[in-house]
């Protein structure tokens, strides 16, 4: 073993867990560096705590001098929780948070200071934020942009600074981050599936989307994570042989935690409890060293900011424990992968699961009506759908031999199929006495009842119905959970939108009743988005082959997934719900598709440097040695040496083809790239996909066939073995 590797291993073997002492019982912890509605109602006059009150839950303006009296009490807060500074924190479209800090302290005169935070500090700050991404906004519009106050999303203190979420946008109000958009989508479903809910019970008055995500993640101990460029640089292993053993024995899977990475879980756990992000479950995943963490789910808005601020926290908690968290979704070749399943349902203010079958028909229609018309919403913009979840990184998983497919499909199991195919069959216009009855108590009053022992578990499906809820399973790992929401928000609004009026025109010009009405139009829902609907194994080459003769997308790649973003009907859509402009659509493709060149750019230069730099030096020390070996057995054996060195010539030559094979492909990789950059937006990001990237797996392939063949004491990169069974 080489002395790099031995050293790090070195210290893994050494790495004690950290001892986590409990700071207090879970449930009191909770939220306690929150500025939630317990510490408003302690520190806010009562005009100030209304005003916020309704900022939240209706929508409301604050007023300035308002906003002066919440500062004021917020920084006091703050101040007792050890805060020294404040930042306006924000999601840029980078994917991560962003933050800037600012001191409470100001000078005043007499050389003195004070601690001051007022309204204006509170409600907008203009970041010197030029270098953030923004797809051309700001160049074209010559405007700065500023961050705004989202009451929605309470601020809370992490270490010494009071953060207070917000949107980022530019001055000519164009959305520059993930929250604004995501904002807007809410504000759409809330409207459209309030409306469609007053059917059947008019005192709702609000309704709220609901998003419980699952984060998976792996776990390396940072000495060998830091002895991987391509791990430092890129979040994922480049090369590397895949080991004798790997997870085909299942023994990972919801195994018992080790020490050191159940430390790490306490810590991570104490530090989510205390910022009000209410983890719940946690569990070793498939992979080795691959673990998953779910919360109990909130208001969307709400949960994507916790899941935000969780990566963030986990990242700093695990260097703690000498860890480094790797989100990307497929950091290890062979190895399965990390998602982040997006549970989402709608609820309203009268404490109803929309998607949940309640006791009567008349509750179960309402279900029905939610349920099949996001199916509907989901059938009709799948490509919308894909494309909110395409990333560089994401492509490892979609539509590469990996849960799941490119191809949107919706999975809802085989008896509520058989309700839907029940309703297909209902009388067009008015329905007779005794269809209603038969209705009510035969198929839709069974529902619950199928529900309860609904065991259908498909786990191959993109988007399934789990007895109360859509689960969204193609998001990635590393990705924000705003855009797949801000999508599927937005095409279930509009959706709902297009349902309600529907049912009104059948209500007021064909004289049906509200049932009858909703009854019809579900009908011709169920049929029109029935080849979204599949049921069997969504990894199959026979489904891909299915769904293409059913004309569904199958994108595989993020250049070709992320054109469905601008069509035409995505602006309109896009626009009509009032959600993004055609300018703030156009932006964030053009964001999306540069990141993408970006990604790919920097993996293949460091895959370059890693083949030119560690494989081809050693393998040719290991080279030289057998040619030394080669020349002593000469030496002894004269003109008879080659039966002696059979194998060392073998060695000797193929070792001489791969850095052939390695160093050509490096160069013809690095000719396309001098191409590539002479390209910008779509014709970029499709010269990386499909000029550049292939030649990754070609130069992988001979690195890895030259670890297996050199000397192990030689080789300097952490090896798979070394880097997935060390905990
Ligand atoms: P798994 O998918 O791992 O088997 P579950 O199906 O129990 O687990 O999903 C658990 C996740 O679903 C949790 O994150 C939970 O918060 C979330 N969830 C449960 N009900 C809802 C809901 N009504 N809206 C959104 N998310 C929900
Ligand atoms: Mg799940």
């Amino acid at each position: 073993m080489s002395k790099i590797r031995f050293n790090a291993l070195k210290e893994v073997l050494n790495r004690k867990p950290l001892e986590i002492k409990a700071a207090g019982k879970r449930s009191e912890l909770f939220g306690a560096n929150v500025f939630n509605e317990y510490a408003m109602r302690q520190y806010l006059t009562k005009d100030a705590y209304r005003s916020v009150q309704d900022a939240i839950f209706k929508g409301s303006k604050i007023d300035r001098k308002i906003a002066d009296q919440v500062a004021a009490s917020m920084k006091d807060w703050a101040i007792s929780k050890g805060a020294t500074h404040y930042t306006h924190w924000f999601q840029p479209l980078t994917g991560a948070t962003a933050e800037k800090h600012d001191a409470f302290f100001e000078t005043i005169e007499g050389g003195r200071s004070v601690e001051k935070f007022d309204g204006g500090q509170l409600v907008q700050q203009e970041p010197d934020a030029s270098s953030f991404p923004n797809g051309g906004i700001r160049n074209t519009f010559e405007a700065r942009g500023y961050t705004a106050w989202d009451p929605t999303s309470a601020a809370f203190v992490y270490g010494t600074t009071l953060c207070i979420p917000t949107v980022f946008v530019a001055y000519t109000g164009e959305a520059l981050d993930n929250k604004a958009p995501l904002l807007r989508a809410l504000q759409a479903i809330d409207h459209a599936a309030t409306a469609v809910a007053k059917y059947f019970d008019k005192n709702v008055a609000k309704v709220n989307a609901t998003l419980g995500w699952e984060q998976e993640y792996f776990l390396i101990d940072s000495a060998l994570a830091a002895s991987r460029p391509d791990i430092m640089l890129t979040g994922r292993t480049l090369l590397g042989h895949s080991p004798a053993k790997g997870q085909q024995l299942d023994d990972h899977y919801f195994g018992s935690i080790p020490d050191r990475v159940m430390s790490f879980m306490r810590d991570l756990e104490q530090e989510c409890m205390l910022l009000g992000i209410p983890v719940k479950t946690r569990h070793n995943e498939v992979a080795p060293n691959q673990f998953e963490l779910a919360p109990i789910f909130e208001e969307a808005n709400l949960a994507v900011d916790h899941n935000s601020l969780l990566m963030d926290v986990m990242e700093k908690v695990s260097k703690r424990h000498n860890y480094k968290v790797l989100f990307h979704e497929k950091p290890f070749a062979g190895i399965n992968g990390s998602g982040k399943h997006n549970n989402w349902s709608l609820s309203t203010d009268t404490g109803v699961n929309l998607l949940s079958p309640g006791k009567t028909p008349m509750k179960n229609l309402q279900f029905l009506t939610f349920f099949v018309n996001t199916i509907k919403a989901v059938c009709d913009n799948e490509e919308l759908i894909r494309a909110s979840i395409a990333s560089a990184s994401n492509d490892h998983r979609l539509g590469a031999n990996e849960a799941p497919p490119a191809i949107i499909s919706v999975f809802i199991g085989s008896q509520l199929s058989s309700v839907l195919d029940e309703l297909e069959n209902v009388t067009k216009g008015k329905l007779s006495p005794e269809e209603k009855t038969d209705l009510k108590l035969n198929i839709v009053g069974k529902i619950p009842e199928i529900l309860l022992d609904n065991t259908d578990r498909n786990r191959t499906s993109p988007f399934a119905f789990t007895g109360n809820k859509f689960e969204l399973r193609a998001v990635g790992s590393w990705s924000n959970c705003a855009g797949p929401m801000t999508v599927l928000n937005t095409l279930v609004a509009k959706q709902l939108k297009e349902f309600k009026k529907e049912v009104d025109v059948l209500i007021e010009k064909k004289n049906l009743k509200k049932d009858e009405a909703v009854f019809n139009i579900l009908r011709e829902y169920i049929k029109a988005s029935k080849r979204i609907r599949f049921e069997g194994d969504g990894y199959g080459e026979a489904w891909q082959k299915e769904a293409k003769k059913r004309g569904l997308s199958n994108n595989k790649t993020t250049p070709k997934a992320l054109k469905a973003q601008v069509s035409k009907e995505a602006i309109s859509l896009f626009e009509e719900m009032d959600v993004m402009s055609k300018v703030e659509v156009e932006a964030r493709h053009e964001i999306e598709l540069d990141e993408y060149t970006l990604r790919i750019q920097i993996e293949s230069r460091t895959l370059g440097d890693i083949a030119r730099n560690h494989v081809i030096p050693t393998a040719i020390r290991y080279q030289n040695t057998l040619i030394e070996n080669v020349k002593g057995l000469k030496e002894i054996f004269g003109n008879n040496f080659e039966k002696q060195a059979t194998e060392q010539l073998d060695l000797i030559e193929k070792i001489s083809n791969h850095i052939a094979e390695i160093n050509s492909k490096v160069n013809k990789m690095i000719d396309e790239r001098k191409k590539a950059n002479k390209l910008n937006g779509q014709k970029a990001a499709d010269a990386y996909c499909t000029k550049i990237k292939p030649y990754f797996s070609d130069i992988r392939y001979h690195c890895d066939k030259l670890e297996m063949m050199i000397d192990d004491e030689l080789w300097p990169l952490i090896k798979y073995r070394e880097m997935l069974f060390s905990k």
